[in-house]
């Protein structure tokens, strides 16, 4: 799996008291992307994308970013339309983590 959507860590929201209940954040549904409102909250905690870099028989190397709408998405309007995009400049650097850790974040299967 070389991109997927899981709960994580965002400090930025964290400090912003996000998420509220009914803030928009977008997630992976097979290869294409839906929005939803969120619903029950936990301070900090929001969904991710997790994009998998490249992987030995021990590490593993990924990027992520948070998929709360104004955090790691942008909302544009195009022709009348909210478009909702991943913002590339809010992606974190390359993290890296044991196998391990990483299967067990595919396994959790909150999306
Ligand atoms: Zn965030």
């Amino acid at each position: 799996m070389t991109a997927m959507t899981r709960v994580g860590y965002c400090p930025v929201c964290d400090e912003n008291q996000r998420p509220k209940r009914g803030q928009l954040y977008i997630y992976l549904n097979g290869d294409s992307w839906e929005a939803e409102a969120i619903g029950n909250t936990t301070r900090g905690i929001t969904p991710h994308l997790y994009l998998l870099i490249r992987a030995n028989e021990n590490f593993v190397y990924y990027k992520k970013i948070c998929l709360m709408v104004g955090c790691g998405v942008k909302s544009e309007t195009i022709d009348n339309k909210q478009a909702l995009s991943i913002d590339e400049n809010k992606m974190s650097g390359i993290i890296k983590t044991t196998t391990a850790n990483w299967n067990a974040l595919v396994m959790l299967k909150d999306f």
